[in-house]
């Protein structure tokens, strides 16, 4: 397993079950990684989405990953909120993502409360034996936050710009009463005072196992 560096980062897999997740995730981190590092290759890997919820999905990726000089994205259509009874399918296609030999892997919280969560970040931890894994966290009705232990600072300018994109892209979302740009500033300006960011936001991630050099 190797240290994580953002310098030193080649390959990076982002993984979400649905179309937002990735964005609401990780999508201040990606923006951060990609305009001091876009050389970093980046495959994002949407699990479901379907109808309009496809389009959304892949024009808010491209977005997110305008700066990548080289970037994947895959949107399959896995059906909501039935991943468990899907298992044999989705391990099958997440098995495919091997060949992506990322040095790190964006995915969601092993114990998020959203059954199609859950069945991801186990196939991650089932498929990706040596790898370094964080997990990102998604707000929800559920009340699931925890207390997150690595912590990436970015700027506000990061947290603006990752708002704006959600809320242009996913017009599917809008009338969930949660889906709003206060959110998507809160969440970071809370992480970003657990781990004193001097840019005063973060995205918080939870790692099981790291090594240190
Ligand atoms: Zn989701």
């Amino acid at each position: 397993m190797q240290p994580v560096r953002f310098d030193r980062l080649k390959k990076v897999l982002c993984v979400g079950a649905h179309s937002d997740d990735i964005e609401i995730g990780c999508g201040g981190t990606i923006l951060k990684l990609l305009e001091e590092h876009p050389d970093v290759e980046i495959t994002w890997v949407v699990f479901s989405a379907g109808g309009v919820r496809t389009k959304e999905a892949t024009a808010s990726a491209r977005d997110f990953l305008r700066r990548a000089a080289k970037s994947q994205v895959i949107v399959k259509d896995f059906k909501t909120s039935f991943f468990p009874y899907q298992g044999e399918e989705i391990k099958a296609f997440f098995e495919t993502l091997k060949a992506v030999q990322p040095d790190v892997i964006f995915t969601h919280y092993r114990d998020d409360r959203h059954q199609d969560h859950r069945v991801l970040s186990d196939l991650a931890w089932n498929t990706f034996r040596s790898h370094v894994i964080l997990e990102y966290e998604i707000p929800k009705y559920d009340g699931d936050m925890g207390a997150p232990n690595v912590f990436v600072p970015i700027t506000r300018a990061h947290c603006v710009r990752k708002a704006k994109l959600l809320m242009r892209h996913f017009g599917s979302q809008r009338d969930k009463h949660w889906f709003t740009s206060e959110l998507f500033l809160a969440t970071p300006r809370i992480r970003g005072m657990e781990c004193a960011s001097r840019t005063l936001f973060a995205e918080a991630f939870y790692s099981r196992k790291l090594q240190l050099l």
